[in-house]
Order: structure tokens, then sequence, then C-alpha cells
């Protein structure tokens, strides 16, 4: 964080630079000067490459970064742009009042690409109660303008968010509403700042005011379908699934952040300046000191030991690891220092305990789901478990993997700032209007894929969740509705899952802009030019395509209709073998000759499951094949009825179909319904592998080898005794019934684990 104004045009009370009790911002000079700027940049960029690190954060701070003026802040970020991005990506950023934010200054932050924080506490009344000139004045109005620039298109994206102090004496809905009513990224609640030395305010008679005061912003945040992202709640709900904070304010995330005063001095987090005169000075200097040595020095060294780091009293608190003993600053006593719980404890215990109590928590990944089976309609498992999934049972199956992908996307939207929701404000419109269409899209199997990628990414790569717009433009481009988005293109490519992929003579990167109307789409940068244009039903006939290439998705004959030869979307590439390149036409027909031989041998070997096969599996992903010649297939966990195969004949090609179908049946069942314990301890040694096994992986196949051994049996009865089809049949009844009394023996399965694996090992007996 730097310091690179000392002073502000606002006079706000609450301001713990001015008004608390450090007081050293007197002694300073009032602007970081380019020596000094020079001398940060040197230090950060030799950090940077000291540990390697891929990403820094800057932040421009003050008093008020504005005041520098646009000519001085321009020679600021230069500086800090040329020195350090050559070293590690730099994500800059600007927390302001907002007061002077004017169009030439938006266009230099466009320009070096800063992202900017505006302080406000919420509608007039509430923020009048701080945040005002010295002369008493109300800056409300100024700063709804600062905000009203970033909102226009130009500069959207440079919005970072709202950060608001929450005064308990402001009404939390009204505050909350004149917040979202901006429409913020993100929006951060701080408490005020306070220690046990100079409490919080609370009104007579309130034990827990500000968690009382933050429970009903979230009950109406969640009532809102929490249309933006609030840091707090957020951060409670990643810890209490054991996950990072992301902040200073709660949980045992290790403090990551220093500061430079205007003269060049290291200082700690500044939050510390409420303590007490002095409580952030290090003593070291950018001119002689590096981030290495400043992060050495003890205080700061406390703050990345955890819960080591607490008092004794946090230590043994319940709600610790979500809490992490409050902001480091709010725990100063005069008597002991820092080795105190927070000033805000027993609002911070009760806000933790009634958000556990609303379930706004992630469920722990090892949470049951359903441990007996009961959940899951009549004789459901027991059909599965036996090798007899039927076309309804894998409807089901089908059904419950499609909620399960449209939950993930309502998370990836949720953690999408609002300004870039503009694919997921498309796709719940066509929900409305087309819902076949977007129900079609989504039961693409590599839409699933995407999206827990996405999941997984939010908050560090919004471009992940940008492909919410390719879901939206394929469900639109298939109900031929009307809509305008901005699509991501990669090198040249925009892919549409379920559709094809539009290749465009010039490697585009980045966003471009898509318009759909019935029967006809233009896709064109978003500088204007067009750059292809489609004319025709896309997904059901050829259509004209002028000014690219377009590639659909191909089907082939399968189980007497057709089925998805997916060998174009991106995340098709993640099976355990690599998937293969867009094969040749004459490679597309031998495929076409295998699977329909395929689909032949299934329904003559596994005449109690061709049906499941038939109504379920929807894609085939090619993999490349092994160099020896070995079989390969595979399933990939995540993308439910679709199986990854290498070229091989077609008997050999109906077992590998077959065996990966099992997987995916079992994996949508274990969505539902915990069979077994996670016990990482626990290993078991099955017939076709020389490496002991997790209990899953045995679980897998096993249920796998219980349709091999049937298929094996079929072929088998319809050829003489002895030959090698009662062989392999034989291995694979005795690999199978093996493996099944070992998952029995393990203790690790669940109820509903044992009465699957008992029904298993039943049907294996003929
Ligand atoms: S709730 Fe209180 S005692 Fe518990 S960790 Fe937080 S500050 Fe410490």
């Amino acid at each position: 964080m730097l310091k690179v104004h000392s002073r502000c045009d606002l006079a706000c009370d609450h301001c713990y630079v001015y008004e608390h009790a450090d007081q050293s911002w007197r002694g300073r000079p009032m602007v970081m000067d380019a020596r000094t700027v020079a001398a940060v940049a040197e230090r950060i960029a030799e950090h940077a490459a000291t540990h390697r690190l891929r990403r820094v954060s800057v932040v421009l701070h003050g008093g008020e970064p504005l005041l520098l003026g646009p000519d001085r802040m321009r020679q600021v970020l230069a500086v800090l742009r040329r020195r350090i991005t050559p070293v590690s990506h730099l994500d800059l950023l600007m927390q302001s009042n907002g007061v002077r934010l004017s169009e030439p200054y938006c266009d230099l932050f466009a320009e070096y690409d800063v992202r900017v924080g505006i302080s406000l506490d919420g509608d007039r009344a509430a923020n009048d109660r701080h945040r005002r000139f010295a002369n008493g004045a109300s800056s409300h109005p100024q700063v709804l303008r600062g905000i009203g620039l970033l909102r226009t298109p130009a500069y959207r994206r440079l919005f970072a968010g709202i950060l608001c102090t929450v005064d308990v004496r402001n009404d939390p809905i009204a505050v909350y509403e004149a917040l979202r009513a901006v429409r913020p990224p993100r929006l951060d609640l701080l408490l005020p700042h306070a220690t046990w030395a100079n409490p919080p305010y609370r009104p007579a008679g309130r034990a827990t005011p500000y968690a009382d005061w933050l429970l009903a912003v979230h009950e109406r945040w969640t009532a809102d379908g929490r249309p933006m992202p609030i840091r707090l709640f957020d951060s409670l709900r990643s810890t209490a699934a054991g996950g990072h904070s992301g902040s200073e304010w709660v949980g045992l995330d290790p403090a990551d952040l220093v500061v430079v005063e205007t003269d060049g001095t290291w200082e700690q987090v500044d939050s510390l300046k409420t303590a007490y005169d002095g409580a952030a000075a290090t003593g070291l200097s950018v001119f002689t000191h590096t981030v290495d040595e400043v992060s050495r020095l003890p205080e700061i060294a406390l703050r990345q030991t955890g819960l080591a780091g607490l008092s004794a009293q946090c230590r043994t608190c319940p709600v610790v690891t979500q809490c992490g003993g409050g902001l480091f600053a709010h725990r100063y006593r005069e008597s002991n220092g820092f080795d105190n719980p927070s000033a805000y404890c027993a609002d911070l215990k009760e806000l933790i305990v009634s958000l556990s109590a609303r379930h706004d928590v992630e469920p722990p990944v090892t949470a049951p789901v359903d441990q007996d089976g009961t959940d899951l309609p009549d004789g459901l498992l027991d059909r599965i478990a036996a090798g007899r999934t039927d076309a309804d049972a894998v409807r089901f199956l089908a059904e419950s993997q499609l909620a399960i992908t449209r939950a993930m996307l309502v998370e990836v939207a949720d953690g999408t700032p609002v300004t870039e929701r503009t694919g997921w404000e498309a796709l719940v419109r066509l929900d409305r209007e087309a819902p076949d269409a977007v129900e079609e899209t989504l039961r693409h199997p590599y839409v699933r894929v995407w999206a827990v990628d996405a999941r997984r990414q939010l908050g560090t790569d919004s471009a992940a969740a940008a492909q919410l717009s390719c879901v939206a433009a394929a469900a639109a481009v298939r109900a031929g509705a009307n809509v305008e988005l901005d699509v991501p293109m990669r090198a040249g490519v925009l892919h549409l899952p379920s559709l094809g992929a539009v290749t465009v003579p010039e490697p585009v990167t980045g966003a471009a802009v898509l318009t759909v109307e019935p029967g006809r789409w233009r896709l064109r940068h978003a500088a204007g030019t067009t750059l292809v244009s489609f004319d025709g039903d896309l997904h059901a006939t050829a259509p004209q395509v002028t000014g690219g290439r377009w590639q659909a998705n191909r089907r082939l004959a399968f189980a007497g209709t057709t089925i998805l030869f997916e060998d174009l979307d991106p995340h098709r590439d993640c099976h355990d073998w690599k998937a293969a390149e867009r094969p040749d036409a004459s490679t597309l027909a031998r495929w076409g000759e295998v699977l329909a031989g395929a689909w032949s041998s299934i329904e003559a070997d596994l005449p109690h499951q061709a049906a499941a096969v038939r109504a379920g599996l929807r894609a085939v992903v090619p993999l490349v094949d092994d160099p020896t010649g070995t079989l390969r297939s595979s399933t990939a966990r995540q993308a439910f009825a679709s199986v990854g195969v290498a070229l091989a004949d077609a008997s050999a090609t109906a077992v590998m179909i077959a065996h990966e179908f099992q997987h995916s049946v079992l994996g949508a069942l274990l969505d539902l319904c915990d069979l077994f314990a996670p016990s990482p301890a626990v290993r078991l040694t099955v017939g076709w592998r020389s490496d002991p096994r997790p209990v899953e992986g045995v679980l897998q196949g096993t249920y796998a080898h219980l349709t091999i051994t049937e298929m094996w049996r079929q072929r088998a009865s319809r050829e003489a005794p002895g030959g090698p089809a009662h062989q392999r049949h034989e291995q694979f009844r005795t690999w199978t019934a093996d493996a099944a009394d070992a998952l029995l023996g393990s203790g690790a399965l669940t109820p509903a684990g044992n009465r699957f694996v008992r029904r298993l090992a039943a049907a294996l007996t003929p």
C-alpha cells in the first residue's frame, strides 16, 4: 500500500489516519516524490523476482490519492508499470473518496489498468454522519457523481467496489439498499476501528449491535439473491468450509500487506494507527531495507503464524478458525498490547454462530449427502447396484446432474462482478423464454466441467467465468432468440458449447460481440468491425458463413439414433488421456463404423442395460491412441454421460463404452448418496492392479467390472466351453467378487455402501 499523498480533502471524523491515536502524518511530506516512487518500485520488483511471485498488488492510498493531480499520478503509474510489470503481473488499485474523480483521471486509469475502490457509507443520511468536508458540508453528491463515472460503459471495468464503514446508528437496510443501488462489483462492510482502550460505540442495553446490524444486511442480501459479493460474508463462508478468508479482518490467513509512507518509510498495516501513536512504525525505509527485512520484523512475523499468534482466549474459542481473533489492531489494550481477543469479540462470535445456524456455509467436502440411500427413489440403489440400471434410473441421474450444473452456474454467476454478468442475465432470460434450448445446452457434459473450473477460479481469474456468455450464446443460437453478448475469443476461436466453434481469420483474443437474431447471427470486434456473419439455422443445417469458418459439432450413428462425437470443446481435455484433435474425413468414417458395431455388440451382450446406455450416453470423446496399441478409455468425473475412447475395433470399443458408462452412472449416484466415508489411510488390493487402491477407486473398478463380467458371460454363452470368452468371464468374475469382499471388509462403507456392494456381489452369482 503506497501512501502517495498524506492529506485529504475530506475531514471524516471516523478516519483512523487523522482522527485516531497516531498523529505521524503531521511530520510527513505531503506527497511521495519521484525518487521515493522509484525506490519503492525497485523494492517491489526485487521482491517479486527473488520469490518468483506471479502476481503483486499495489494499492495507491492516502490521505486522498487523487490530490496528487493527473500529471503526478501518471508519473507514479508509469514508474510502477515500467519497473514491476516485466517481473510479475501487477494489479494496480486505488482507494479513494471519489470526490475528485474525473474523466481525465478515468482515462489515465484505463490506460494504466488501475481499478478504483470508492469509500461510501450508505445513503445520504448515513454518509453525512461522518464523511463531510472540513466546513461540515456533505460529500455525498460528489461521491455519487464519481461513482456514476465509474459505472459508465467506458470505465465500468475500472470499478473495484465500495468500502463502507458500519455505524450501528444508521439503518442497515437503508445503507444496504443505497449501496446496492450503485451496483458495485464488490462491497466491503468494515467495522469502525476500535480497541479495548477505545471501545466501539454501543447503544445502551445492546450486547452485540454490530452483529445484529450485519445480520440484518445479510438477511436482505440473501433474500435478494446476493446481487454482489460482500467480502465479510464471503470470507466467513469460505473459512467455514476450511478455505481462506482472503481478508485481514477475519480468519487465520497470514498478513501479506505492508505500507510505504510518503517519505519512504515502511510501516505495518495502517489500521494500527488506531491503537497508539507510532503503533505502525517499523523504523525501516525503502532506501535501506528490503521487503524481506520488513517481513522478518517480529511484529509482522507474528501475524503470519495463524492460530499460534492469537491470545489464549482466542486459541480455545470454538469459532477461532473463522474469526481468527478479528482485525489485529482491534485487539489492542494498554496493559498487554495485542495479546487479546478483538474488541468486537462478542459481535464476531454472534455473527459467526448465527450465520452457521442459517446454513450460510459451504457444505464441508466430506459432508455426508445421504448415507443410507433413503433419499433416493424406491429401489433405485438396488437396481443400479445389481447392474440393472434401466432407462428410468439413468433419466433420474441425468436430471440430478442437470440440477447440480445449474447450481454451479448460480455460484459462478454469484461470484462474478455485477458488471460482468451480462451472459448470466441473458441465460436467465432465455431460461424463461426458451427453456428447452437452455436445458439442452446445460446437459452438454463439458458445460459442467467448465463450471467446476470457473467456480474454483472465482476471484482470481475472471476469464474463466466469461465462458458463461458462451453458454448463453449457445442457448440463444439454439433457440433462435434475440440477444447481444460480449463473448470471449481465444486465439481467434469462439467456442459455443454443444454446437461448435467459429474461427476468424485474425487471432483475436479477448472480448468480441455476438448478436443473435432468428436465423442470423453476427460476430464483431468490440470496436465494431464485423468478423463473421452467419445466415441459416445454425444447429440444424449448414449456414452461409461470411468472413470466417464454422465447425459444427458432429454426430455419429449409435443406438438407433445419433450420438455427439465431441472433438471440439476445449473442456473435453479433462480425461486421463489426451483428447485427440478433430479427425479427418476418413478417420471419422472409421469411427462411424466402429461405434455402429459397438452398439450392436452392447445390444447383444448387455440386453439388460442397453436401454440405459441408449437413454443416457450423450457423447464420445476420441482420445489419442496409445503408441503401443494398448486399449485406452476414460471417464471424467464431472462429465456425466460422456466417455473417452481411443480408436479400436468394435468389440473392444463396446467393452470400453460399457465399462466407462458404469463409471459415469456410479459417479452420478455418488453425487447423491455417500457409499463410503473418505479414509485416506485405507488401501485395498485388487486383482486388476498391482498397486493397492483407495476405496473410491476400488468401488468404481468393481462396479465397472460387474458389467464387463456380464458381457463376457453373454459372449461365453455363445461359445463352446473352455473358449477365451469363458476364461475372460471367469477372470472378471473372480476379480469383481474378491474386490467386493475387500470393500465389505474395509470398514469404509456407509450403510448405503454396504447395501450397494452386497447387491453387487449377489448379482455376480449367475
Ligand atoms: S470470537 Fe472472540 S475469542 Fe473467538 S476468535 Fe474471535 S475474537 Fe477471539
